[in-house]
């Protein structure tokens, strides 16, 4: 039993580490797969940021977890829900940690809230309000040059095609290790977890581009610098998914519209509107005109292309131009929701769906949602579409077919699949194995290495050879929050006598 840090790399896959370490050019991961043990980590289903890390560094499945994805649906409210740092039910490790009074610094989690622990919390690319708690932090945090989220490093100024320089990335990445370097050693924490994300939005965009390499180069030289303060330590180096090139894109959407199951109002949406404006304005001759005025025109011309090639539509956007009436089922991203309003017969509008799905080139399995999620399943979507390796399940309503050759959302080269990295090394961690374990693994490890009890509700269990052998006892109850709400009871009811 001891202290550990747990290193995220965001999407790291073994498909780009393996040939650098290969070729000499990540020695700090190198030496502590030689040092240590080294594998799979399998994430959640669907593989993707949200929930992946939250399930991680709560021992839960999403089923518990109460989220998907980065939005899902709200069928009784008849609405996309686009979620937050605030969804996740369950305690993440530095909460239960700190409630054995041991100390936790947590920095640039995709899925923390920024919120009073002991320790501190330095808030990620999705935190909404402070960055930092506690607030005598704040200073350290802005000198060392950290933003949560670099404008820059961005999904929409990717998409842009704008590429960015090294020195923005080997800022965003240098300014995470120095906070994690200058927290260590303020604060000696029991627990560090720190995550790099930006490197799951570098390979969405330039996968096979040499700034991958160079960025996982410098990720390498920090995690270097970090290694050598983190003597003593057992170190976990994980990933919340892995990463693989796009070949092609299927569109639950419009496989399930040929089956009449959705129903999409293209007419009156608002893209199609636009199109026709450019049209009737062409008719007109107001492109005659607008060619005098560039802007206009280039404007104009730009909209109506985009149209041509289908513009690629956000939840909030898809929302408003599925036909809630009509579509038996409510697809968004991966997940396909089946719509009281349209279906009375559940389990038929199941089986309809799964009928659709199946044998559309690119699918791989269509999961009921129980039969790969345990717990309450709140706002559990009732299918799971997962596609085959390098196929982008997706719910856009205008691609040209259901399914089409590579992928369509802009400027994207590579996505995301289920298996990502684990790499442990320390004085509690047996070296030389071979390590293949589930996400929900990571907490109970990292729980049974800090000496602090698993609760019967986590999910996971403390991975073999990388947790310590000898275990602390399991308590009686289930969760911290179920433990939390009997003590009030117990609070209450004394007080009443
Ligand atoms: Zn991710």
């Amino acid at each position: 039993m001891g202290r550990i840090a747990v290193i995220g790399f965001d999407g790291a896959t073994w498909r780009v580490l393996r040939p650098l370490i290969d070729e000499g050019r990540m020695p700090s991961l190198a030496g502590l797969i030689d040092s240590g043990s080294s594998g799979i980590l399998w994430s959640t289903t669907p593989a993707v940021t949200f929930p992946a890390w939250h399930s991680m560094l709560s021992g839960l499945n999403p089923g518990k977890v109460g989220v998907y994805g980065f939005a899902q649906v709200d069928v009784g409210a008849g609405r996309y829900v686009l979620n937050t740092v605030n969804s996740f039910r369950g305690d993440p490790v530095w909460r239960i940690a700190g409630e054995y009074g041991l100390r936790s610094v947590v920095i640039n989690v995709p899925t923390a809230r920024v919120e009073p622990v002991r320790g501190a919390i330095v808030g990620g690319p999705f935190t909404a309000g402070r960055l930092v708690y506690p607030r005598e932090y704040a200073g350290l945090v802005r000198e060392a040059g950290y933003e949560a989220y670099p404008e820059e490093l961005s999904k929409s100024m990717l998409h842009r095609g704008s590429k960015p320089g090294m020195d923005s990335v080997r800022k965003a990445i240098g300014s995470r290790f120095r906070v994690a370097r200058l927290l260590l050693e303020r604060m000696k924490p029991d627990l560090l977890v720190m995550v790099i994300f930006v490197i799951d939005n570098l390979q969405h965009f330039y996968w096979g581009d040499s700034i991958v390499e160079e960025a996982w180069e410098y990720i390498d030289e920090e995690l270097g610098r970090l290694l050598k303060e983190l003597g003593g330590y057992n170190v976990l180096v994980v990933s919340d998914h892995g990463f693989t090139r796009g070949t092609s894109t299927v569109s639950t959407t419009m496989a399930l519209e040929e089956y009449g199951l959705v129903t999409v109002k293209r007419r009156g949406s608002k893209l199609t509107m636009l199109g026709g404006l450019v049209k009737l304005g062409a008719r007109l001759g107001v492109a005659r005109a607008a060619r005098r005025i560039p802007w206009l025109y280039s404007k104009l011309a730009n909209m109506a292309s985009r149209l041509q090639q289908g513009e690629w539509v956000g939840a909030k956007a898809l929302e408003a131009m599925i036909d809630w009436r009509k579509s038996k089922l409510i697809p968004v991203d991966s997940l396909l929701y089946v719509n009281p309003r349209a279906c009375p017969r559940r389990e038929e509008c199941l089986s309809q769906a799964e009928e659709a799905l199946h044998g559309v080139s690119g699918v791989k399995t269509i999961h009921r949602a129980e039969t790969i999620y345990t717990g309450p399943l709140h706002g559990a979507p009732d299918l799971i579409v997962e596609g085959e390796t390098g196929v982008d399940i997706v719910d856009s309503p205008n691609m040209e077919a259901p399914v089409v050759e590579g992928l369509v959302r802009p400027g994207w080269r590579a996505i995301h699949e289920p298996q990502g990295i684990l790499v442990a090394s320390g004085p509690d961690v047996e070296p030389g194995r071979r390590l293949e374990a589930n996400i929900v693994d990571v907490a109970p490890t990292v729980l049974a290495h800090l000496g602090v009890p698993l609760y019967d509700d986590i999910d996971g269990a403390p991975i073999p050879g990388v947790a310590p052998d000898r275990m602390p006892e399991r308590p009686r109850g289930r969760s911290l929050a179920a433990r939390r709400a009997r003590e009030a009871l117990r609070k209450r009811l004394k007080g009443k006598r």
